[in-house]
């Protein structure tokens, strides 16, 4: 049956949704309140670029875009830890050389979801802003923001994609018992440009995620295709002398970066005026419990379950809800209420459990791999998978280079965080690790 159909929001997982749902017939529109980025520039300090992995291939594939989406990757095959003392270390991310993950422009994926979703038959409204609406009559309040003027639009079903501050979330949240809490995180981002160098070559190795590891924060950057790098410093909001509080003068940016940073900042021009001159970015957890109003209104990507940005899974999270919702709406094509409860049963579990693996992330992050144990463990991690492939896959691997549920990749992970905990207690290099023991351990692994 086509239902006419509104997206609330047309950024990655809009955009992607309209597609889908165009294909399968629906008539659809989305309404998003930013200008069409393929038209214009959008400005900096928003997470630029993005690392793209298995769970997002797959939806995109699904789509069949990714012949539109190769072009635009950069692989990265691991990360490239910078020490204080500026010498560099690589820590693949996996064992397989197809275990890599993707570096790619917001901008230039999301602009070739929205041309897929305009081949598809959506039409997407640009600076056309929800401001609420009533499920119940099924109306949608929406702002040309390039006249101010409002009106009103109907819809038989709306989804919204609307990210993490949703107006549709809040509509669904007042006219049904749905909840959502939203976890402020007590540390921020800014993005600074590393520009490619004077010969236009990149300054750093493009194949790889940067870590700059400096315990309580740290920089990354992620290779552009023209060669330059966008970087992020995660730094506490207002606590302490390394926070975004006393970073605001030049004087105290310039002094930070030399005492902390020294060999990244001499590659950075100006960058005391970009970090003045860019946004604060802030960072928050949305748990929502009771993503639908019957079969009117549903949420999901950041709107439903947005999560702290360190296990690069956001984006990947938000294409793979679109498709599992997808999928659900194609096993119950006459009853979407039935469709959107489904969808969320069975998927709440899992974006809770990636919620919390990114924020335990950070501080594998910022601080961990940077620390011999650590370094022992991971060496470890990818021995037993080598050894015992079918029964030991590293967490890293779980989550980035496969599509079993998060919540499993959870529970697997925790029983194998215990296996190398035991294999490397008292033992300070791989050669000392107590193979039979390992393989009397992994035989105890539930599966
Ligand atoms: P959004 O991208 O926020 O899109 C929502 C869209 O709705 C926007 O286009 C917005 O303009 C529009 N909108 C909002 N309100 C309205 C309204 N009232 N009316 C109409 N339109 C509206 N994820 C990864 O997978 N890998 C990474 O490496 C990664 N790195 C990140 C780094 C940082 C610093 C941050 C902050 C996030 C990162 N993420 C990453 C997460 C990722 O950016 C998000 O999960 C992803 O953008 C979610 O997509 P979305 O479409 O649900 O929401």
């Amino acid at each position: 049956m086509t239902r006419r159909v509104t997206v609330v929001g047309a950024g990655l997982a809009g955009a992607m949704l309209a597609a889908f749902l165009a294909r399968d017939g629906h008539d659809v529109t989305a309404y998003e309140s930013r200008p069409d980025l393929r038209r214009v520039e959008i400005g900096a300090g928003r997470s630029i670029n993005l690392a793209l992995a298995t769970r997002g291939i797959s939806a995109l594939r699904e789509l069949g875009v990714m012949n539109e989406v190769e072009p635009l990757l950069t692989p990265m095959r691991g990360r490239m830890v910078h020490a204080r003392d500026g010498t560099t270390s690589l820590q693949p991310y996996g064992n397989r050389p197809d275990e890599v993950i993707y570096s790619v422009s917001r901008s230039d994926l999301n602009g070739v979801l929205l041309t897929a979703a305009e081949r598809l038959g959506a039409t997407i409204r640009f600076q056309q802003r929800c401001l609420g609406g009533s499920i119940g009559a099924g109306t949608l309040e929406v702002r040309d923001d390039t006249t101010g003027a409002s009106h009103q639009i109907g819809f038989d079903s709306v989804f919204g994609a609307d990210g993490a501050n949703s107006p549709v979330r809040e509509m669904i949240v007042s006219e049904s018992a749905a909840s959502v809490s939203i976890e402020p995180l007590d540390h921020g981002y800014k993005e600074l440009t590393l520009p490619a160098g004077f010969n236009g070559d990149p300054q750093l190795d493009p194949h790889a995620l940067h870590i700059w590891p400096r315990g309580g924060y740290m920089v990354i950057a992620l290779a552009n295709l023209d060669h330059s790098f966008t970087c992020t410093l995660f730094a506490p909001v207002d606590a302490g002398p390394h926070s975004f509080a006393a970073l605001d003068t030049a004087e105290a940016i310039e002094a930070f970066f030399a005492d902390q940073f020294r060999d990244f900042a001499s590659l950075v021009p100006d960058l005391s005026g970009q970090f003045l001159g860019n946004p604060d970015g802030s960072l928050a957890t949305v748990r929502c419990r009771g993503w639908h109003v019957g079969d009117r209104a549903v949420i999901l990507g950041d709107a439903a379950h947005a999560i702290v940005p360190f296990h690069g899974q956001g984006m990947n999270a938000a294409f793979e809800s679109c498709s599992l919702l997808m999928r659900s709406l194609a096993a119950h094509p006459e009853d979407w209420e039935a469709a959107f409860s489904s969808f969320e049963s069975a998927r709440k579990p899992d974006v809770d459990a990636i919620a919390d693996m990114a924020l335990d992330n950070y501080v594998e992050m910022r601080s961990s791999v940077a620390d011999d144990r650590y370094l022992l463990r991971r060496e470890l991690a990818l021995e037993l998978e080598r050894r015992w492939p079918s029964a030991f896959t590293p967490r890293y691997s779980m989550v980035m280079f496969s599509t079993m549920p998060y919540a499993e990749a959870q529970r697997r992970a925790r029983q194998q965080s215990a296996i190398l905990e035991q294999l490397t207690d008292n033992v300070n290099s791989l050669a000392d690790v107590d193979f039979d023991r390992a393989a009397e351990l992994i035989g105890g692994l539930t599966r």
